[in-house]
């Protein structure tokens, strides 16, 4: 099927059965008991049944699509925020699916990426702690020692988002203190219920608490066989950071998909509103503020998009371009939005309005993955490498 229709059959499946269900959706609450919310299996299950299922999954790992074809469909799930785990795509699961493929053992595909493929179970990547600073994780505390044949992992994580429920999480743990410092940690795959494992707590962000949940994560002296490392000894940072780069291109396409939705909200709410006798939309303020809107995403879709060719062309430049877009696109989707509340009004700000959701998602994506200042940081320094 040729990507364009794709994105066509994406789109419908969203405007006619995503955006309809998705306060449903949001207001659901993650649990241990269930994998997904009702509202949204039921999607899945629709989803599923029309061939619209793991799109993001590269053709190297049997996938149908290149990241630039999926890039279209990543930026129409940016719509709504139910919307990617709909079509099996969301986050944390396409990262950890990209790296079971790619590093994982044949057991391990077995165990975890064949039923994560199958939307059987979902996933959950388990590396920030709550005592030291995520943007520098080479200061990370949970350690993973040496016990006969395997190991043993103690330690505190946070912001571990879906781990309530996940039927694998993937823990992040310092194997070698002294060793390089990019070569101390080591990813360790484990299955649901291993003795030891406890989900401490779900916690809030902006004040939402429900489904996937970001969990306070204890690991409690938990028995690791030699067979639940994924890729190498000292590895981790090498295995990360192959899945943070598309992953952040993710974040960069879903950011623009918001910005879309907030536009086409605010340009529906401007031609029907009416102010002492006029359309919102006569006003020249709304007319700038849509104007802006657009320049603003077609701006981040650009840079995306470059840096998605950059990516799976092995460009030099690629982790620059990714920054780059890290730091424009999100920014961007946080003004439309911004913007877009402003225009509603108190409606903007409020549970009735999916603009609050889509205001929450575009404010984390500037921390997750690497918060604006650790991206502007890597452009400066590409910059200040240059001759002359
Ligand atoms: C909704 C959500 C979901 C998440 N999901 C996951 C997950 O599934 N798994 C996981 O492991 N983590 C997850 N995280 C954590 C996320 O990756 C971290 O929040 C992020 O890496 C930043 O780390 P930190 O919060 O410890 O902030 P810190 O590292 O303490 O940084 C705080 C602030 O310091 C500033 N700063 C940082 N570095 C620099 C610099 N070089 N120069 C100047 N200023 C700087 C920035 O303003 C930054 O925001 C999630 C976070 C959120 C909010």
């Amino acid at each position: 099927m040729a990507a364009s229709s794709l994105v066509e059959r994406v789109r419908e499946f969203i405007d006619a059965r995503v955006i309809p269900a998705e306060a449903e959706v949001d207001h659901a609450a993650g649990a241990a008991d269930q994998v997904y919310p009702p509202a949204l299996l039921e999607l899945r299950e629709a989803a599923r049944a029309e061939g619209l299922w793991n799109l993001f999954l590269d053709r190297r790992h049997g996938g149908a699509l290149t990241p630039s074809e999926y890039a279209p469909l990543c930026i129409e799930m940016g719509r709504s925020l139910a919307a990617p785990a709909s079509f099996n795509c969301a986050a944390p699961d396409t990262g950890n699916a990209e790296i079971l493929a790619a590093r994982g053992s044949d057991a391990q595909r077995a165990e975890f990426l064949e039923p994560l493929l199958e939307g059987r179970i979902r996933s959950a990547f388990s590396m920030t702690e709550p005592e030291v600073a995520g943007s520098d994780p080479t200061t990370m505390r949970t350690r993973a020692v040496r016990d006969g044949d395997g190991w043993r992992i103690s330690g505190r994580k946070w912001f571990t988002t879906g781990a309530e429920g996940a039927g694998v999480v993937i823990v992040m743990a310092v194997t070698d203190p002294d060793g390089p410092r990019h070569q101390r940690c080591t990813l360790f795959v484990l299955p649901a219920g291993t003795p030891g494992l406890e989900v401490v707590r779900s916690i809030p962000v902006l004040g939402h608490d429900g489904f996937p949940g970001h969990c306070e994560v204890r690991y409690e002296d938990v028995r690791a066989e030699e067979s639940m490392l994924l890729g190498g000894v000292g590895e981790a940072f090498a295995v990360a950071q192959e899945r943070l780069r598309g992953g952040r291109l993710h974040h960069c396409l879903r950011a623009i998909g918001g910005a879309e939705r907030a536009l086409e909200l605010l340009v529906a709410r401007a031609r029907e509103r009416e102010i002492r006798g006029r359309k919102l939309a006569e006003y020249d303020s709304v007319g700038e503020a849509i104007a802006t809107s657009r320049v603003e995403i077609e701006g981040a879709r650009l840079l995306t998009l470059d840096a998605v060719a950059a990516l799976e062309a092995g460009r030099p430049d690629a982790d620059r371009a990714i920054s780059i877009a890290k730091i424009a696109a999100p920014r961007a989707g946080g003004r439309v939005i911004d913007r877009a509340i402003q225009v509603h009004g108190a409606l903007g700000v409020s549970g009735d309005s999916a603009l609050t959701a889509l205001a929450r998602e575009a404010r984390t994506q500037r921390l997750v993955d690497g918060a604006d200042e650790v991206h502007r940081q890597v452009v400066a320094k590409a910059e200040l490498r240059r001759d002359g």
